[in-house]
């Protein structure tokens, strides 16, 4: 029999606010450990949480972007759990009604175009970090924990079960990253933890409805983790069911190092959380004409940008994803558009020399103006400096920031092509090269391209060779 895996993906994305979601505390992350941290966000009695407008506010443009009915009216709930990272004891999140439900994620699957939807949104906060240190058999293991992360917002997106198989899940958590930076609620660093995912897997007979058994993949901290994960428990799950056996609900992590998941538990009947509306919080209330507003401030959203800039500069689907990759990139290429008609050379500079040479500095797009692109660009069009010397004043202007024009002044980095200036350097050459002119008298037309060479080694590349195939023709 042949069997489709079903995936559904619970994602959790930190939003980018300076202060938590409930308190006044920075959410900097990589502080001291306990630092930033105060009475609320560490659970202590007699505290209320007052919450973070702009923690709404993303949460809501995050929705928006999502194609979600945001609710005029939400509830925070108590999810009750104890556990170390969570010092109440319970975790303020939102249960039966949430921020809001639906939605959905359209990817372009390689495929093809298909809609992925989502079954809610809602706003929640982070629980604190447990670092587990120690070594159990020479000494006593034991957990540290940090509550910096306590507190911080975080939104809950949940898909539905529309996914099917770990390379889909992988697009389709790519693509929700680079949404989310874009309207620029989230970092979404899977590395640093801002974003993370577990999945719900489960095989059914290709052909049926039914959801089978599900497994619980948690600890999916890279893209690669997620597709590797997903594709080695369908695998799994598949030779349990060929061989007749069956799947017995569980949660497992995914251990990185052995490319293998390992259960963690078996399910013993769904956690009971002991769901029940947060007396300290009022229910959150959005009037119609706010989430307007907020929606009139979403940008132009990644997949819409990416077709349109295949359509208006004739790009082809891959270069339109690196170029919208981020909104800076997206916004860097289309400034420097405005003033440069040919866009073919402007492309192959951005994505060639340009992204490279940024990744080479550490430097972001954003601090680099696409007028000195430009102004680089005229000067080789013009003819003014050749390929080698643009490419080494490219790496220089995103180094420093400088202007081409100004460095090609001061450093006399131009072409060279008067006359006056290139015929004693013919000269030179001439002289020190009897045999190649004897050969080149003789009809040996490579010998021309090596006395040229030469004359380029003296300029370091900045003759003209044109003119200087002409200045040797004449003089030999
Ligand atoms: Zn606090
Ligand atoms: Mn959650």
């Amino acid at each position: 029999m042949e069997y489709e895996a079903i995936i559904g993906l619970e994602i959790h994305v930190e939003l980018q606010t300076r202060s938590k979601i409930f308190c006044g505390c920075s959410t900097a992350f990589g502080a001291e450990p306990n630092t930033n941290c105060c009475p609320g966000c560490l659970g202590l009695p007699g505290t209320l949480p007052v919450l973070n407008r702009r923690a709404v506010e993303y949460a809501v443009l995050a929705a928006l972007a999502l194609n979600c009915q945001v609710q005029e009216k939400s509830v925070f709930a108590r999810k009750n759990y104890f556990y170390p990272d969570l010092p109440k004891a319970y975790q303020i999140s939102q249960d039966e009604q949430p921020l809001a439900w639906g939605g959905y994620l359209e990817i372009d699957f390689p495929e093809g175009s298909r809609r992925v939807n989502l079954e809610r949104v809602h706003l929640e906060e982070e629980a604190g970090k447990l670092i587990h240190a120690g070594d159990s058999i020479i000494s006593a293991a034991y957990s540290l924990v940090d509550y910096n992360r306590a507190g911080v917002p975080l939104l809950e997106i949940v898909t539905a079960p529309e996914l099917y198989s770990g390379r889909e899940a992988r697009l389709f958590l790519q693509e929700l990253r680079t949404l989310l930076r874009y309207i620029g609620v989230s970092d979404v660093k899977m590395e640093e933890g801002s974003l993370r995912c577990d999945a719900n897997i489960s095989l059914r007979p290709v052909g049926t409805k039914e959801l089978g058994t599900r497994a619980e993949v948690k600890n999916l901290n890279s893209f690669r983790a997620v597709e590797q994960a997903l594709n080695y428990e369908a695998e799994r799950q598949a030779m349990i069911l060929a061989r007749g056996g069956e799947i017995i609900q569980s949660t497992c992590h995914w251990d990185d190092s052995r490319k293998a998941t390992v259960v963690m538990r078996l399910k013993e009947g769904t956690a009971d959380y002991r769901y029940f509306p947060e007396p300290d919080l009022p229910p959150l209330i959005l009037e119609r004409s706010s989430i307007e507003a907020l929606k009139e401030r979403l940008p132009e959203l990644p997949r819409q940008r990416r077709r349109r800039l295949q359509e208006q500069y004739d790009l082809t689907a891959e270069e339109a994803a690196v170029m919208t990759d981020s909104c800076e990139m997206a916004d860097f290429f289309e400034k420097a558009a405005a003033s440069y008609p040919d866009y073919r050379n402007l492309v192959n500079w951005v994505l060639g020399d340009l992204i490279y040479q940024l990744r080479e500095a550490g430097k972001e797009v954003a601090q680099l103006s696409p007028a000195l692109l430009i102004e680089l660009l005229e000067l080789f069009d013009a003819g003014e400096i050749n390929r080698p010397v643009a490419k080494e004043l490219l790496a220089e202007m995103i180094r420093s920031g400088a202007s081409p024009r100004q460095m090609v002044r001061q450093r006399g980095l131009g072409k060279i092509s008067g006359r006056e200036e290139l015929a004693p350097l013919v000269e030179q050459v001439i002289a020190e090269n009897p045999d190649a002119v004897e050969n080149y008298r003789k009809g040996k037309k490579k010998a021309l391209a090596f006395l040229v060479g030469k004359v380029m080694a003296l300029t370091r590349g900045r003759a003209d060779p044109q003119e200087l195939n002409r200045l040797f023709e004449e003089k030999i």
